[in-house]
């Protein structure tokens, strides 16, 4: 007779208790909140980005109460970026442009990830980082919400994760580009309530 086989993703942890894989494993994530797309002046200044410096701060201090990774997704350039043929030169990689803003500086133990382009998992560590950590669920925060937000959000959902964006927590150059992008990730992707 052939023994019964566990077919549960279970675990025994040192203590001989079980744990089951957590399916709300949830990671903060922080897009583009850099000086180049923040501060008043900058070459790709978001003015509203400067609006919701505190909810993002609220949503860190949030993450860091409850244990949640808190990840930096930051654009990161060469001087001559196929990107700079679309939009002014910016984040240039080794520029003070390229560091997140002063408010949201990430910590000791946070992660941070230089992205190339408008999606935080093309050709980066974050798919990997995320697995690693157990994450299934993203909260997604910073700027802009049609691209960079969006774009990594279109990006998760195909890797199976399920997003959330508290909407005073990001932001676009444009009310209507914001309020398209948010209405193409409540309608097209997983979403889940992360408050
Ligand atoms: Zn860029």
């Amino acid at each position: 007779m052939n023994p019964v086989k566990h077919t549960f993703p279970e675990v025994l942890n040192k203590k001989g208790v079980i744990n089951l894989p957590d399916k709300n494993k949830t990671a903060l994530l922080v897009i583009d909140m850099l000086r180049d797309f923040v501060e008043k002046g900058a070459p790709l200044e978001v003015p509203k980005a400067r609006g919701i410096v505190a909810n993002i701060r609220r949503e860190i201090n949030k993450a860091r109460r409850n244990n949640i990774p808190i990840i930096y997704s930051c654009d990161s350039h060469l001087k001559d970026d196929r990107e700079f043929a679309i939009w002014p030169p910016h984040a240039v990689k080794g520029t003070l442009g390229a560091e997140v803003i002063d408010e949201l500086k990430p910590r000791e133990g946070d992660i941070v990830i230089r992205t190339g382009t408008y999606s935080g998992f093309f050709r980066t560590s974050l798919d990997k980082t995320l697995k690693e950590l157990g994450v299934r669920r993203l909260i997604l925060t910073g700027v802009v919400t049609n691209i960079c937000i969006l774009y990594t959000a279109v990006d998760a959902y195909m890797r199976g994760y399920e997003v959330s964006v508290p909407e005073d927590c990001v932001t676009a150059l444009r009310a209507a580009d914001h309020r398209f992008a948010m209405r193409q990730i409540s309608e097209t992707l997983k979403t889940f309530r992360s408050s």
